[in-house]
């Protein structure tokens, strides 16, 4: 059985892994990037192709195979899950506790309502503030994310960006 995990993952965050690591004993993942077309902006610093990376490397080093798919919005709620349908392989059941997620996918999909673990701290928006006031993020994702942002100097850019400036 495949279930789906969709997020924008800006970063993965251990929240994402606890919803990850619970699921893998019952389900092969599909692990939907969402939102690919967007990158270089305050809510969105990292290319899906980064966000990829992220996540290609955190599994491997937990030795979890999932299939990694980037899907672009389309500005169209009532057809969003069809659309994600036609890029994903097969899957079964969608892991999610997004009300719009939820809604949108179950007319269509089997849903499972999942957890939320350490909201306040396990969140792309508290991560992503912390990366530009210098507080510790670090803590918050998997150790393979953070290495790999220092690579890209994803610091920086988000900085960059919380000024305005031109890259
Ligand atoms: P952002 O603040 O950028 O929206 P996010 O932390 O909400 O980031 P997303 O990349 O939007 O994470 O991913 C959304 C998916 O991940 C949803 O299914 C959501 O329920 C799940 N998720 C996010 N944070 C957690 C968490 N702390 N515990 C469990 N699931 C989480
Ligand atoms: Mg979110």
């Amino acid at each position: 059985m495949r279930a789906l995990l969709i997020g924008r993952f800006q970063p993965l965050h251990l929240g994402h892994m606890e919803v990850i690591r619970r699921a893998i004993g019952d389900y092969e993942l599909v692990i939907g990037i969402g939102s690919a077309q967007k990158s270089h902006t305050i809510d969105n610093p990292f290319t899906a192709g980064e966000r990829y990376e992220m996540i290609y490397r955190t599994l491997k080093k937990e030795g979890i195979g999932a299939h990694i798919i980037p899907i672009a919005d389309v500005d169209y709620n009532s057809v969003w899950a069809s659309h994600v349908i036609s890029l994903c392989p097969p899957f079964d059941a969608v892991l999610s506790n997004n009300p719009l997620t939820i809604e949108l996918f179950s007319p269509l999909k089997k849903v499972l309502g999942t957890e939320m673990f350490s909201r306040t701290e396990y969140s792309g928006k508290e991560i992503r503030s912390r990366m530009i006031e210098g507080e510790d993020w670090r803590s918050l994702v998997p150790r393979e994310v953070s290495g790999y942002i220092d690579e890209i100097r994803g610091i920086e850019r988000i900085r960059y960006l919380a000024r305005g400036d031109e890259l």
